[in-house]
């Protein structure tokens, strides 16, 4: 028997999910399609912070993005009943004093002051070395997204909501307003499918670049920090003695599978920063959903305006995801035009 939905939504990872929850908050029907290809949501850092930290400015839209991303991830982990959103400062260790007036000089901008401390703070353990200061961001912290997605699919199951299957892209039928995919009927595809969008025959000619990202989870006792250090790595703490570190950055390679060159480079860069030992516990991979102007990527396809994308959350998805889920929603449902600057018809 045919079963009908408002909306099929292709890939569970944060674009799938924050999509998920605004039909969910406005009582639309949908089934999601995962087959677990791609790694990005589940292997991230799971960093939120405003501030770029290379130049010392304020990310894209990022205050914005921070107002809604707030609310978004705390009614998520009330409604999971699951903790996974961990509010911790993020500090940038100075390396010179023109990276201390640059800092200074960031902080009078009446923007970045609600983000950046004024103070720098000192460190005198000898786990790193610490001769300029650490800078200061509020309004940061880490959403440890394995758990949310793992907690998010186990209620979209209990629902009879999630299919642990590959969405066939050459199985969609449309006739009118209609699109039918094998048993199922909607009105609507959302595809969040994040790299993977390279195999979808309808998108695939979006200029989605795709940057490998690596991590490395290390043990390690003696460093003993309750924030997140941004140096040549980041480097977030986890429970225990544990930290991850990361990333790297790889534009050629766009497989999943951790590399002997990744953790080369990241124990390379952990060997210059850190006095002290450490042991490797995991190594993690993943394809950043890149874009070649670093923007999101929304919209409806030109002639099957039923299909639809919701990608390109490049390397800062925790803080994108519910800001592009609710403009493409609002676009869908409400016909607000969606901003030029991220519309997909950019690049038609
Ligand atoms: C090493 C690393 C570290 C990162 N650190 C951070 C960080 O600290 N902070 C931050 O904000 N961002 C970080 N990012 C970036 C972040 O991971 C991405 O911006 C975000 O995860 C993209 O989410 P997405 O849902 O668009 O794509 P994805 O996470 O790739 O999700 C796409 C989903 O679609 C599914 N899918 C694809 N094709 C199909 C199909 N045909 N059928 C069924 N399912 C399908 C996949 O299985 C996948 O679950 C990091 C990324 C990496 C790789």
């Amino acid at each position: 028997m045919a079963m009908h939905y408002d909306y099929i939504i292709v890939g569970c990872g944060l674009a799938g999910i924050a999509f998920a929850e605004k039909l969910r908050q406005s009582n639309k029907s949908f089934v999601l399609f995962d087959d677990c290809s791609q790694q990005a949501s589940m292997v991230a850092g799971g960093l939120y912070n405003p501030v770029m930290l290379k130049r010392f400015t304020l990310a894209w839209k990022a205050d914005i993005q921070t107002e809604i991303a707030q609310p978004y991830y705390h009614e998520l982990e009330s409604r999971l009943g699951v903790k996974f959103d961990y509010k911790m400062p993020v500090r940038r260790l100075l390396r010179s004093s023109e990276e201390q007036n640059n800092w200074f000089q960031a902080t009078d901008d009446p923007v970045l002051k609600h983000y950046m401390s004024d103070e720098l703070i000192q460190y005198d353990e000898s786990a790193f070395d610490c001769n300029h200061g650490l800078g200061e961001v509020y309004h940061s912290g880490r959403i440890d997204t394995l758990k949310l997605i793992n907690t998010f699919r186990k209620a979209l199951r209990a629902e009879g909501r999630l299919i642990d299957k590959s969405f066939k892209y050459e199985k969609i039928e449309i006739a009118g307003a209609n699109i039918k995919y094998m048993e199922i009927s909607c009105h609507r595809v959302v595809f969040c499918d994040g790299f993977g969008l390279k195999r979808n025959p309808y998108f695939k000619s979006l200029p989605l670049n795709g940057t490998k990202g690596e991590l490395l989870k290390i043990q390690c006792p003696d460093l003993k920090i309750d924030y997140i250090l941004k140096s040549s790595v980041f480097l977030i703490p986890l429970e225990g003695d544990l930290y991850l570190a990361g990333s790297t950055y790889n534009r050629y390679d766009k497989t999943n599978v951790p590399s002997e060159k990744g953790r080369d480079e990241l124990c390379r860069r952990l060997n210059k920063l850190l006095n002290c030992d450490y042991t490797i516990v995991d190594h993690l991979a993943g394809v950043r959903p890149t874009v070649s102007d670093r923007r999101p990527i929304l919209g409806t396809h030109n002639k099957y305006k039923g299909l639809c994308v919701l990608n390109g959350l490049g390397s800062r998805g925790v803080l994108i995801a519910p800001f592009a889920a609710g403009i493409l929603f609002d676009h869908l449902e409400n016909e607000t035009p969606l901003p030029e600057e991220i519309d997909i018809s950019r690049f038609s």
